[in-house]
């Protein structure tokens, strides 16, 4: 009887994989391959206008149950269709807060905030093509229920910031699309208020604060991420990504990766913080790494708000515990819609940022495209 199952089994699979070649008349990898790439690209064409999509197989395998496993990896480029940053969901949510105001100083610390958000929009963002690669998971089920089509049971997954923890590495693809407007708008309400209500605070601690982050121009760090990243997956040295002037440390450079973007992003060595020290090689799961190193100087704060995350924050991966992952990489993109990232070990760029999972985010207390200081 079993083995009359595992036939029937067998035939549904060929079954499915013959639909789905007639339905395109290509081979069943490329019907996959397309459907990925579209699955994708779906979620963002409400807020987004998508050029250069393109797939390709990674890999096909048949898992413990017969499921067909394929890897697709997918990569295009997303601009925003706002043709202004005042359209942008998150900043009418702001301006709607800060018209709310009537004490005179609360009203200056929101449109600071306000116009430091604006221009980062504006000049990063808005009209900017923005680089996307998604690896996707896509399960084709070994038997399909007689009444279901194809449509009801593939699925289709994405990794996320992954470093072979074994843990939150796949996701449902949903976790990627773009913030509704709705939920943006009240972020940029909060993230107002939120400034409003540390203003003095933050002004009481300009002077005490460490000035050296007036060094880290956050989108030079940025593009050096980007630059020095593919989204292969490799963990070994490879010259794409390898900068000469570093050491690249085989299946662990994530820490050394990071160091490499705030230095090139203007931060300064010291006597703790330099090529190869613990502090810079290591991301804090020993107790004098990265982490400690930003946080105990006062350069960076740790958030779990990912809307504070902006290009040159760090992203830390948790498990799901709570505790340190052990792996950092660099967030190249937040819009507000969509957050992506950067990073060695393994190789990774402009990957976006599950909004599911767990992790949390360094952020540098002086924002160098607005000009100026930032609230924890
Ligand atoms: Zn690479």
């Amino acid at each position: 009887m079993k083995r009359m199952n595992k036939i029937i089994a067998m035939l549904l699979a060929a079954a499915t994989i013959l639909s789905l070649s007639a339905m395109a008349s290509f081979s069943p990898e490329e019907v996959v391959v397309d459907r990925a790439l579209e699955e994708v690209t779906g979620l963002y064409t409400n807020v987004y206008a998508i050029t250069d999509a393109s797939a390709y197989l990674l890999d096909q395998t048949t898992d413990e149950y017969g499921n067909t496993v394929y890897m697709v990896e997918t990569s295009f480029k997303r601009t925003l269709k706002a043709a202004s940053a005042l359209e942008i969901p998150a900043i009418i949510g702001m301006v709607e807060a800060k018209n709310q105001l009537e004490d005179p100083a609360e009203i200056q610390a929101a449109e600071e905030y306000i116009a430091a958000r604006i221009a980062d929009m504006e000049e990063n963002y808005i009209g900017v093509e923005q680089d996307t690669n998604v690896t996707l998971r896509v399960t084709i089920p070994a038997a399909m229920p007689a009444s279901a089509s194809l449509g009801d049971v593939i699925t289709y997954e994405t990794i996320g910031v992954d470093c072979g923890i074994g843990e939150e590495e796949y996701g449902p693809l949903e976790g990627i699309a773009p913030r509704s407007a709705a939920d943006q708008q009240e972020t940029g309400s909060a993230l107002v208020t939120e400034a409003v209500n540390s203003a003095s605070m933050m002004a009481a601690r300009e002077t005490t604060r460490n000035s050296a982050i007036l060094d880290y121009n956050r989108i030079a760090a940025r593009n050096y991420a980007r630059w020095f990243s593919c989204d292969e997956g490799i963990s070994t040295d490879h010259p794409s990504c390898h900068n000469g002037r570093y050491e690249f440390f085989d299946g662990n450079d994530c820490a050394n990766f990071v160091s490499q973007c705030l230095e090139n992003g203007g931060l300064i060595r010291d006597s703790q913080w330099y090529p190869y020290s613990s502090y810079w090689n290591t991301t804090g799961n020993n107790g004098a790494g990265l982490r400690q190193y930003i946080t105990k100087n006062d350069l960076f704060f740790r958030t779990t708000n990912v809307n504070k995350a902006f290009a040159g924050s760090i992203i830390n991966q948790l498990k799901s515990n709570g505790s340190n992952a052990g792996h950092v990489g660099l967030i190249d993109q937040n819009d507000f819609s969509t957050v992506t990232f950067c990073a060695h070990t393994n190789c990774r760029s402009s990957r976006p940022v599950s909004f599911i999972g767990y992790k949390d985010y360094y952020v540098p207390y002086y924002d160098s495209y607005g000009g100026v200081w930032v609230n924890p």
